[in-house]
């Protein structure tokens, strides 16, 4: 796509969504509607169901195991280890009126995305442990809050509407999203009364005329609109989703900065730019306009195509897109830390394209989201789920004595808890995603299912006509290409089975009943429509060779060099399983077509909790050597001073 034309799309794209959110006010209503007796079982995916052609496959009806599962399971461990790193201790201090802990930005948002989590792990998992900690977390939050519902726990934060943190909305927008899961998972009000006490202060500071709103609300971090639409939808009251779409017009609509977030980054912050996309996806959920999907597709394939890279990471100028497309350095050298690929911009970027997929579910959304998850997300964790890393860059290497991972040293090791970075929005954005990541494995529509993630799981969920679908899945992907689906209702029924099939998969076949085995296209959903009785099974079969992806000639920083990976996985060359520094390694010359003779992968059970190791045939100085490579999503939890590097020079190519 040439600039020009990205620039009259872009800009087509900002007059249409200024013009829809300047039509689309609704009349306000300020009555709470909430019916206990109808809250719904889902926990993240609440978006409208007015124009969503899928709906997830809710949280309670889902048991995950598998590799996602055990993952997932140790949610629970991290979030209670979390209760005694700084996160809490910011309330604890303002409810007990002692002197606050030294200021942190945002802190407040980070217990509210703790909250978060643990009331989708409460919901999960039913533990009694975790809902006595929920129970006080809400009991301090709720202490805290002033009278006329303004929260501020950070009692050292010079003023209300610090123009200076320029967080206050943001913050708020987490609070509205946690009191949303708190609604869902305990079937209490409590949370959302005081989040709706809150929202309807900020309300009536707008029409005051309060000129936060008019001097720094417009360049304030994006969330509160989508956590204003989340709260909208669990208490009824419209004056949110007015407001919400007030606010996100005039974000799209100010002279300055953020009029660039719309312009698929464009040298903004690139978490900012993924809630702020995720709201107004979830804005077309509920406004319905064809033109605002139009534009939004065009914005997420520009992302995908132009700023994303090979671990699905986003951000590549520091915590920025890039202005300028293909621009995707490996590291950054210029800075005091390598300071890119942050891991709440791949969540936010996850946000914004699991509602397209609601809005349109195309194979190509989570083709993105399986990529990120598996490279970027879960490699952000450690194995044990108790840390992360905040930036993620693709090589790390060199002198890295001097450099740090946003404030936390060793910049090659993770910050395990009960320790957190010095603005830790990344582990609390880990534990919330990780609460909510079973609601992306499965969606459905009135026609059947659609499997979007695997890992061994079973979901009981019934169709809008009452039709029961019981599906099992087992298989040990990300590792091995073989799935098998297995119908496990008890009455026979028909229904739509759609079956991702991954793009990185180049042959995948297919048997059921009645049906031989044959191959199929690969980054589409295959469709199945028959009647299914109990015990009838799916077998898929992803081929997983391993692959060798040639350079982006668009990509500076890739020339020269290549990658490799096998299944959804991308690999990296870590120093714990070579004598040599690894950013002196090169792979010999050879063609992609040539790797499954020359490649090797061998699994290890007991290594990383089981990995296959690639064996690359290399040279340093001149000199053959093996090059072992592991899964990049293990790196980093072997040691506190690993190097890495997942691209990976060659031998014959152009620098
Ligand atoms: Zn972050």
């Amino acid at each position: 796509m040439n600039s020009k034309l990205v620039s009259k799309i872009f800009n087509a794209a900002l007059l249409v969504l200024t013009n829809i959110l300047f039509i689309q006010c609704v009349s306000p209503d300020s009555n709470m509607k909430i019916k206990e007796g109808e809250i719904p079982s889902f926990g993240a995916a609440d978006w409208s169901k007015k124009m969503a052609k899928v709906q997830p496959v809710a949280i309670n009806n889902i048991q995950v195991a598998g590799y996602l599962g055990k993952r997932i399971d140790r949610n629970l461990e991290s979030l209670m280890l979390g209760l005694k790193s700084p996160i809490p201790k910011v309330f604890e201090a303002a409810a007990q009126g002692v002197e606050p802990p030294e200021y942190r930005l945002a802190a407040d948002s980070d217990l509210y995305k703790w909250l978060e989590g643990a009331c989708y792990v409460f919901m999960r998992t039913g533990n009694e442990k975790l809902k006595k900690e929920i129970d006080r977390i809400t009991d301090l939050i709720i202490e805290v809050q002033d009278e006329d519902g303004y929260i501020n726990a950070q009692k050292n934060q010079k003023q209300r509407w610090d123009p200076k943190v320029k967080h206050d909305l943001y913050i708020a927008g987490h609070l509205y999203e946690a009191a949303v899961a708190h609604f869902r998972a305990t079937k209490e009000t409590r949370l959302l009364e005081a989040a709706s006490r809150w929202a309807d202060y900020q309300i009536r500071e707008y029409d005051n005329k309060n000129e936060y709103f008019t001097t720094t609300a417009l360049r304030e971090h994006s969330e509160y609109e989508l956590g204003l639409l989340r709260l909208y939808r669990a208490t009824g009251k419209e004056d949110y989703l007015k407001f919400s779409q007030t606010l996100t017009k005039e974000l799209c609509s100010v002279e300055g900065p953020t009029i660039q977030q719309v312009k698929a980054g464009g040298g903004q912050h690139a978490v900012r730019v993924g809630y702020l996309l995720a709201g107004m996806a979830d804005l077309y959920l509920e406004s319905g306009r064809d033109d605002l999907i139009e534009h939004l597709e065009g914005l997420w394939d520009y992302i995908n195509t132009t700023s994303t890279y090979a671990t699905g990471a986003v951000g590549s100028h520091g915590e920025n897109y890039s202005i300028l497309p293909y621009d995707l350095p490996h590291e950054r050298k210029d800075h005091d830390s390598r300071h890119l690929a942050e891991t709440c911009a791949s969540v936010a970027h996850i946000l914004f394209t699991w509602r397209m997929h609601a809005i349109d579910p195309q194979s190509k959304y989570f083709d993105a989201i399986e990529k990120t998850l598996y490279n970027h997300y879960l490699g952000a964790i450690a194995l044990d789920g108790k840390g992360s890393f905040y930036y993620n860059p693709m090589r790390m290497v060199g002198d890295l004595s001097k450099k740090s991972d946003h404030g936390f040293v060793p910049i090659n090791a993770r910050c395990m808890l009960p320790e957190v970075n010095g603005t830790s929005c990344c582990m609390t954005n880990c534990w919330r995603f990780m609460g909510a990541l079973p609601e992306y494995l499965y969606s459905f529509d009135d026609k059947g299912v659609f499997v979007n993630l695997y890992s061994s799981s079973k979901i009981n969920q019934s169709l809008k006509d009452g039709r029961r679908i019981g599906l099992s899945v087992e298989t040990e992907y990300p590792f091995d290409g073989r799935v098998e689906v297995v119908f496990t209702g008890e009455t026979a029924t028909a229904f739509s089975l759609r079956l991702r099939i991954p793009a990185w998969c180049k042959t995948a076949a297919v048997k059921w009943p009645g049906q031989n085995r044959k191959t199929v296209e690969s980054g589409k959903y295959l469709r199945i429509d028959r009647q299914w009785k109990s015990g009838d099974k799916v077998e898929l079969q992803f081929d997983m060779p391993i692959r060798m992806i040639e350079p982006n000639s668009m990509v500076k920083a890739d020339m020269g060099k290549v990658v490799f990976a096998r299944g959804p996985l991308v690999y990296c060359l870590e120093s714990e399983d070579v004598s040599f520094p690894v950013e002196r390694a090169m792979v010999v010359n050879m063609k992609p077509e040539e790797v499954t003779e020359r490649v090797v992968a061998h699994w290890y059970p007991d290594l990383l909790e089981g990995i296959h190791k690639l064996k690359v045939p290399g040279l340093v100085d001149e000199e053959e050597v093996d090059l072992i490579l592991i899964p990049w999503f293990v790196r980093a939890n072997r040691s506190d001073s690993a190097q890495w590097t997942i691209h990976l020079h060659q031998e014959g190519r152009i620098k």
